[in-house]
């Protein structure tokens, strides 16, 4: 079928957890397994080219392993044992550009499974802290599991509504890093992308697009905010640039900032300076990144 032949498209990621080992040691581990390891990709080519036991690693991204699609590492020792994550390159973006200093107090609104927090907490060295929230009991259980499995130690989970968290809470006053990644469509899933889903109603997106924007405008209101990305894994605007560009309507002391110039697939419209990410131009599910920055406080020249 036609989403078979795009799923097939794109190739297993695989993030080193530096937390637990080096990207050095996992390509000799790989290698002493029969793993043949090619270099840095340098084109979107060079990944259809991969095939049996062949890898990559990534032209834009540190630490992320590039696998022919048909490679299944869940029963793999580096897996079971912590020191892989699997995740989609897409889906590595937010942390990666969010990029939280060591020590830093760092926000996770909607975390769970938690990959992304995972994620963080490894370019914070497990130093600093990290808050995670998510409504959902279930999926926050799964994530106790991924996070004492990858190590991370500098996390507080919490089963609440991150719309209910108080930004004036003293808890948060040093917190200047939010990611926030809320539930979306879904519609950029390759694998999810059905007829029920191409065919999304308004009403449905509308609603969607209406808790993004709170939850977005929420995250702004921390007081020592500085940098907050905002990703789905949709592929309707409705759900990205239009959200994005309202709350930055409602919100002028905020701006976006201009992400990875060499990536080849942008926002649509005025909004270039977020990303997409899309099968045909990055080999990844659909995806959406922005990040949005504080505005430096106007000096008197600029009065
Ligand atoms: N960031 C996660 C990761 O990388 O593994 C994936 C997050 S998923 C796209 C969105 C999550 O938001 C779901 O787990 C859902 O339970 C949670 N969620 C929905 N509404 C929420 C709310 N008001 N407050 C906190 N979490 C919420």
């Amino acid at each position: 079928s036609f989403q078979q032949a795009q799923a097939d498209v794109i190739p297993r990621y695989v993030r080193v957890n530096t937390l637990k080992t080096t990207l050095d040691d996992v390509i000799d581990y790989l290698k002493r397994e029969g793993f043949s390891y090619q270099g840095t990709a340098s084109q979107l080519e060079d990944l259809d080219r991969l095939s049996g036991k062949t890898f990559l690693c990534d032209l834009h991204l540190q630490d992320l392993l590039i696998f022919s699609g048909k490679t299944d590492f869940h029963d793999h020792f580096l897996y079971k044992a912590g020191h892989i994550i699997l995740q989609d390159k897409a889906s590595c973006l937010p942390a990666f550009l969010l990029n939280p200093q060591v020590g830093s107090h760092v926000i996770d609104a909607c975390a769970a499974p938690g990959n992304k927090t995972s994620h963080l907490a490894a370019i914070m060295k497990n130093k600093g802290k990290l808050f995670a929230f998510d409504l959902d009991a279930k999926r926050l259980s799964t994530m106790s599991t991924l996070l004492l499995r990858a190590g991370i130690t500098c996390h507080q989970l919490a089963n609440q509504d991150f719309l209910k968290v108080d930004p004036q809470s003293p808890e948060y006053k040093e917190v200047e890093y939010i990611l926030l990644d809320p539930s979306c469509s879904g519609s950029g899933m390759v694998c999810l992308r059905d007829e029920v889903s191409e065919q999304q109603d308004d009403g449905r997106l509308q609603a969607l697009a209406t808790f993004q924007l709170h939850c977005l405008n929420h995250a702004l209101q921390f007081p020592q905010v500085q940098r907050v990305v905002y990703s789905t894994c949709s592929v309707h605007s409705q759900e990205n640039e239009e959200v994005v560009s309202a709350c930055l309507q409602q919100n002028p002391g905020f701006r976006l900032v201009h992400l990875l110039p060499n990536w080849p697939e942008r926002g649509h419209e005025l909004f270039t300076q977020c990303l997409r990410a899309s099968t045909a131009k990055t080999r990844t599910h659909g995806f959406f990144v922005a990040m949005l920055e504080r505005r430096p406080p106007q000096t008197d020249e600029e009065n």
